[in-house]
């Protein structure tokens, strides 16, 4: 089974994101990275795209390694700013050829220098219309449980999120640390009639500045228990990834009691937290 709307039909997922490196020395690291965690059996995994096209060819090769050498489904992410509508059918005709059944439809963000490349799309749910239409992908989309930093307001973020999911198969969210964020989001969603699987994405905090910066970008708060917590551990990384495993594992648990359909895990390309978040939830005796 490679769809990821039939893997969640059929119960809790646990999957994996990766970002295509920038250098040989990334690569081979990851090469390590996803040696390490092949064996804990994924239901997927993810790989991202760079803004504006700029990792194309590299998540392209990313993603056919991993569905030519791991028997792990992989899902391109794929995001229409900056695109034409050609492209995109050039990019999901290749994919078809590898045998990829798996597409995250996103919006992007604007190039961070100005610059501004023609388009033929403004939001990720006109990419959602043209790879349903092009026919063969499952397909997820975003999810920002806090609201997206672009949104005059959330409850326009959510009318935007509802739409756009009823003609998707499933979203993975943006990584939050409250669990009422999430259910908030699927009151409100459930509200909109829309029932669709959603994904927490999760984030096991490790260094404090990092997560902060990357929640800047994305809209999510950082709640301040957590930086008392995990500034407990001083300047012992080990300890900061110890507390910050701790934290993301409780998360999951109260997640998945709430009826969350799987976890999502942002491993950064690193495979130490995750590995240690699976042994926390006991994940090891049911998926490995
Ligand atoms: C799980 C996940 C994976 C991601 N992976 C990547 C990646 O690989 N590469 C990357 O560059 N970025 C990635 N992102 C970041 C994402 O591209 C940004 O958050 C981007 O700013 C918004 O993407 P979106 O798909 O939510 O966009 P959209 O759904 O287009 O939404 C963007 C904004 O427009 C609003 N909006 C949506 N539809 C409409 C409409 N019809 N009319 C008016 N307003 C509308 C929304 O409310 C929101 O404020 C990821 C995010 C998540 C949560």
């Amino acid at each position: 089974m490679a769809r990821i709307s039939d893997l969640l039909a059929a119960g809790t997922t646990y999957s994996f994101e990766f970002f295509p490196p920038k250098n040989e020395a990334g690569w081979l690291s990851l090469g390590r990275t996803i040696a390490e965690l092949e064996h804990l059996s994924p239901h997927y995994v993810s790989v991202t795209y760079g803004a504006g096209g700029s990792t194309r060819t590299k998540t392209a090769d990313l993603v056919s390694w991993v569905r030519r050498q791991t028997p792990i489904p992989p899902m391109a992410h794929l995001t229409c700013q900056g695109h034409r509508r050609a492209d995109i059918r050039d990019i999901l005709t290749d994919y078809r050829a590898e045998g990829v059944q798996n597409i995250l439809a996103l919006g992007g963000d604007p190039p961070t220098d100005g610059s501004h490349a023609a388009s033929d799309y403004r939001f990720s749910g006109e990419l959602v219309d043209d790879v349903r239409a092009f026919g063969g992908f499952a397909i997820g989309v975003a999810a920002h449980p806090e609201g997206h930093p672009r949104s005059p307001d959330l409850r326009t973020d959510r009318h935007h999120l509802a739409a756009k999911l009823r003609d998707a198969d499933f979203a993975i969210t943006q990584f939050f640390f409250e669990v009422d964020h999430y259910l908030a989001m699927m009151d409100e969603l459930a509200a909109h009639d829309v029932h669709k699987p959603v994904v927490p994405g999760i984030m096991p905090v490790t260094n404090l500045a990092q997560v902060s910066r990357m929640a800047h970008m994305s809209g999510a708060e950082v709640p301040r228990w957590l930086i008392e917590r995990v500034g407990k551990a001083g300047d012992d990384p080990d300890e900061a990834t110890r507390i910050g495993v701790e934290i993301a594992a409780e998360l999951c648990v109260r997640l998945l009691e709430a009826g969350a359909p799987g976890l999502h895990f942002y491993t950064l390309n690193r495979s130490g937290p995750t590995r240690q978040l699976w042994s926390s939830l006991g994940l090891d005796r049911v998926a490995g």
